[in-house]
C-alpha cells in the first residue's frame, strides 16, 4: 500500500481540474491576450477561473487577483513592492512586523530587504507554536509599514489570529498581508467579513491544483508596483504570457476546496485525530499545538530518541510519505525549523516528523499508517542507544 500524506507538501491534483484543464494542451492553445479566434476561443475560460477564485475568496470585482507563477512569487510581489512603493520614498517608515516562522519565501525575501534598509521585527512563538496577537500589536512602531503574518503554519498548521490583526492593522492604517497558502481549503477565507487584509497569498498546488501557478489579491486603493515588467497582461500589473491551462485548473480547485471546507473540518479532522490519538500513546512523544488550534489536516509531532529521518525512511520502505519538515538547517542532521524556532529543546527539533492529510486521504490508509508507524517507532527506539542511555539516566 502506499499512502501520502506530506500534504502540506504538495497535494496531487483533483481529477476534476485534470480534466478540465485538459483541452487548453490541446485544441484550446490559443494566447488570450492575441486578437484572432484562437484567443478569442480562451478568454472565456479564463473569466471563469478568474470568478472562481473572487467567489472563493468572497471579494468584490474592484479588488484585484493577479496571477503569479507560485506563492513565492505573490510573497516576493508584496515585500518588494511595499519597499518599492513606501520604504524607498518615506524611509521613515520602514519597518514590518512579520513573525518568526514563516515561510522562507517571507523570511529570506525580509532578510534580503534588510540589507536596503529594512527594519524587522520577528514575533516569535509560543512552546505551542502558537502566535499572540497582542504580541503582534506591541511590535507595531509609528514606523511601521507592514504586517505580514502566515494564516496557518505549514509545519505545525496552528493557525495565526489573522482576523484579530488585520483589524488592529486597519485601524492603525498599517497595511496587512497574510500569506494563506496552508489556510484555502482547511479554513474558511472570507475577505469582505475580513476586511482588514490588504493582500493575500495562495499557491494552487496546496489545494489539488497544479504546480507552477499561484495568486496575489491585493485590495483596491492598496496596488503594488509590478515585479516582473514586460508585456500588458493582467492589466499590466503582471507581464509573461497566461498559463491558461493552469489558470483554470487552479478556479476549479479553489472552487473545490472552498466546497470541502466543511468535509476538511469533519471528516478529515476525525482521521487526522484518529491517527494523533494512536500514535501520541507512543511513549515519550510531543504533539505540537491543541488539535484544535490547527488546520485540521495537519499533526507535527516528536519521537523521542528517535531522528526524524530515520523514521521518515522507515515509514517510506512501508510505502507511506510524510515529512521531517526540513530545510537543511544544521550539518548533518535535519532539524525541523519551527521546533527550533519553538526553542526549548534542541533534541524536538530533530525528532520532529510532519504528517499531513488531504480531503483524499483514505480511512484504511489512516489504520495502514497507525499500523506502520507503531512498528517502526519499536524497531527504532530498540535500535536506539542514544535514548536507551537517556531512560537510564532518567
Ligand atoms: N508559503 C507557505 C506557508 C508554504 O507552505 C509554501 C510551500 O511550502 C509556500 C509559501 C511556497 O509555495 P510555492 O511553492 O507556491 O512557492
Amino acid at each position: 500500500m502506499r499512502v501520502y500524506l506530506d500534504n502540506n507538501a504538495t497535494t496531487k491534483i483533483d481529477p476534476l481540474a485534470k480534466v478540465k484543464m485538459q483541452p487548453f494542451f490541446e485544441e484550446l492553445y490559443g494566447n488570450p491576450n492575441s486578437l484572432h479566434q484562437y484567443g478569442m476561443d480562451v478568454r472565456p475560460a479564463l473569466n471563469v477561473a478568474l470568478g472562481e477564485m473572487y467567489d472563493a475568496l468572497n471579494v468584490p470585482d474592484a479588488d484585484d487577483i493577479l496571477i503569479t507563477s507560485c506563492a513565492t512569487e505573490s510573497n516576493n510581489t508584496v515585500l518588494k513592492g511595499i519597499f518599492f512603493k513606501h520604504i524607498l520614498k518615506n524611509p521613515e517608515k520602514n519597518h514590518i512586523v512579520t513573525t518568526s516562522v514563516e515561510h522562507p519565501a517571507i523570511l529570506e525575501t525580509l532578510l534580503y530587504l534588510s540589507d536596503f534598509g529594512v527594519e524587522v521585527t520577528y514575533v516569535d512563538v509560543d512552546e505551542d507554536g502558537g502566535v499572540s496577537a497582542q504580541d503582534m500589536k506591541n511590535a507595531v512602531t509609528d514606523k511601521t509599514i507592514l504586517i505580514s503574518m502566515m494564516w496557518a503554519n505549514n509545519e505545525t498548521g496552528m493557525i495565526f489570529p489573522v482576523e484579530e490583526v488585520s483589524a488592529f492593522a486597519k485601524e492603525k492604517g498599517v497595511l496587512f498581508h497574510t500569506d494563506a497558502v496552508q489556510a484555502i481549503g482547511k479554513l474558511k477565507v472570507d475577505l469582505t467579513a475580513m476586511n482588514g487584509i490588504d493582500y493575500l497569498t495562495f499557491s494552487a498546488h496546496k489545494f489539488h491544483g497544479p504546480k507552477g501557478i499561484g495568486g496575489l489579491y491585493v485590495k483596491k486603493g492598496k496596488e503594488l508596483p509590478n515585479l516582473l515588467h514586460g508585456g500588458e497582461q493582467m492589466g499590466g500589473k503582471r507581464a509573461g504570457t497566461l498559463n491558461v491551462a493552469y489558470i483554470v485548473g487552479m478556479g476549479l480547485a479553489i472552487k473545490q476546496a472552498a466546497n470541502h471546507v466543511d468535509k476538511m473540518n469533519v471528516d478529515v479532522r476525525r482521521l487526522r485525530d484518529k491517527l494523533e490519538d494512536a500514535i501520541s500513546k507512543i511513549s515519550d512523544t510531543i504533539v505540537v499545538g491543541p488539535r484544535e488550534k490547527r488546520t485540521p489536516n495537519t499533526i507535527l509531532i516528536s519521537l523521542r530518541g528517535i531522528e526524524g529521518e530515520s523514521m521518515l525512511w522507515d515509514l517510506n520502505k512501508a510505502g507511506v510519505a510524510a515529512s521531517t519538515g526540513s530545510a537543511c538547517a544544521s550539518e548533518s542532521l535535519h532539524a525541523n525549523p519551527v521546533m527550533n524556532a519553538i526553542g526549548e529543546d534542541p533534541e524536538l527539533a530533530h525528532t520532529a516528523m510532519r504528517l499531513s492529510l488531504s480531503r483524499f486521504t483514505t480511512e484504511e490508509e489512516i489504520d495502514y499508517t497507525i499500523e506502520v508507524f507503531i512498528k517502526a517507532a519499536e524497531r527504532l527506539r530498540s535500535i536506539s542507544s542514544t535514548y536507551a542511555y537517556t531512560n537510564e539516566v532518567g
